[in-house]
């Protein structure tokens, strides 16, 4: 047997193992995912998998043994990620620390930085936030307006955050602050790593008209963050910035995909659409549901073509913008289907006559609007896509 071939054994031999039958189970809502953090709260099988799966460094399966990952390269990485595809296993862990901070630190942090946040991040035991926006930089994220100034070992931050999701839950914050208000705006911002329980921090969740509060405002007082936690240079953090943002536009295309087993579209349309002999009868949800699968398909080609040059050593460029615009706009095109197929079924908000997988398309629907804005809008991914992409004049 090839060497690929016995890794592909035992991994499938490790995971029947090892994978509690619950974490076998299609992922409903967000949060049936585990994103660790110290306040997290485990189900027993949560936790054992979270375990298990850490002590093996697959939370992190290409992140290098020394900080916490499975040193895993990218064929025996994939290997894995299809051996648990076919269990259908559930991922051991989310977040932010896993998609965006970790992969920046080990493009660009100190081995310092590496050493103390990385290891955490793949036991699951810190949860990161992301402070980028502010009430007068979303778009123009250069405009921010947060300040830090150098006092000794320290920086002392000032300022608000907007839009932070789960600050309320996460024990660090990534975030963006000026440090030269007298440059370019590009050229006076500091990327810095801050502990969320140091004095000054005060996070208030933001209550949507869904009754949930997914995001925070973050105020900052006289802030003391040590000069040590700085990632890149001082002044250099918009680099880290973009840097970053390709991660995250990567991820963000990629995680609200649909991974439920089968044909989820096709699942819906034999529950509610009329059949003729096997088909469903209507050609115009048939040529929509087809459409999209290609559509889909050749995203996640594309995706995998990036993420394995990614491996390969390659950083993430302008054309992340391309996998953030396509994935949320075809995840906006699949929740409108879903609605369309679910007809008045798919309308429920609450009350006796929707089921929980009803309500589910609703609640979906709504979020996939959300997701062509965080991260950067569907507008300004095509300013990015025509400008630095295809070189078109501004
Ligand atoms: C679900 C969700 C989660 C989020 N999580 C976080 C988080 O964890 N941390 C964080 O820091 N931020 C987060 N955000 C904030 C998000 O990054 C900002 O909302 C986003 O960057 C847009 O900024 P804005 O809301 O200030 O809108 P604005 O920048 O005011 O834009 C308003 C509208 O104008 C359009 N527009 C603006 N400029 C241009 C232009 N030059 N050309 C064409 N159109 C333009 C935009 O596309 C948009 O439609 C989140 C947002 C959402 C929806």
């Amino acid at each position: 047997m090839d060497t690929l071939e016995q890794f592909r054994e035992e991994t499938r031999q490790w995971l029947l193992a090892h994978a509690p039958k619950s974490m076998c189970t299609p992922v409903r809502v967000v949060d049936d995912l585990c994103w660790g953090g110290r306040r997290a709260q485990y189900p027993a099988d949560v936790k054992r998998w979270l375990d298990v799966m850490a002590e093996r460094g697959w939370t992190a399966p290409t992140w290098p043994k020394q900080y916490g990952g499975g040193g895993l390269d990218k064929a025996e990485a994939k290997i894995l990620s299809q051996e648990m595809a076919k269990l259908g296993v559930r991922a051991p862990l989310v977040g932010f620390g896993l998609t965006m901070i970790g992969p920046l630190l080990l493009q660009e942090g100190s081995e310092d930085l590496k050493r103390v946040h990385l290891p955490p991040i793949g036991r699951g035991e810190i949860r990161w936030c992301q402070g980028y926006s502010e009430p007068g930089a979303g778009s123009d994220l250069a405009g921010l307006q947060a300040r830090a100034v150098i006092d000794g070992d320290d920086f002392v931050v000032t300022g608000q955050k907007i839009w932070t999701s789960y600050a309320d839950k996460a024990d660090w914050m990534f975030l963006l602050v000026r440090t030269d208000p007298n440059v370019r705006k590009q050229a006076g911002i500091t990327f810095l790593l801050m502990d969320m329980t140091s004095p000054g921090v005060s996070v208030r969740p933001i209550l949507l008209i869904s009754g949930s509060s997914p995001f925070c405002e973050t105020f900052l007082d006289n802030v003391r963050v040590p000069r040590s936690q700085v990632v890149g240079q001082v002044n250099g953090g918009w680099a880290m910035a973009k840097a970053l943002l390709g991660h995250e536009r990567t991820m963000i295309a990629d995680i609200f995909k649909d991974r439920a087993p089968g044909n989820p579209l096709l699942e819906l349309a034999r529950r509610y659409l009329p059949a003729s002999a096997a088909r469903i009868a209507d050609p115009i949800i048939r040529d929509r549901i087809t459409q999209l699968d290609m559509d889909a398909a050749c995203l996640d080609l594309t995706l995998k073509r990036s993420q394995d040059s990614m491996k390969a050593g390659h950083k993430p460029g302008p054309e992340t913008s391309m996998f953030k615009y396509y994935g949320t706009e075809t995840n906006m095109r699949r929740r409108e289907l879903m609605l369309a197929i679910a007809g008045p079924q798919g309308l429920g908000w609450e009350g006796a006559g929707f089921d929980e997988s009803e309500l589910a398309l609703t609640r979906d629907w709504l979020r996939s609007r959300g997701n062509s804005i965080e991260g950067g809008t569907s507008e300004i991914q095509l300013n990015i896509i025509a400008k630095r992409v295809l070189g078109l004049p501004d």
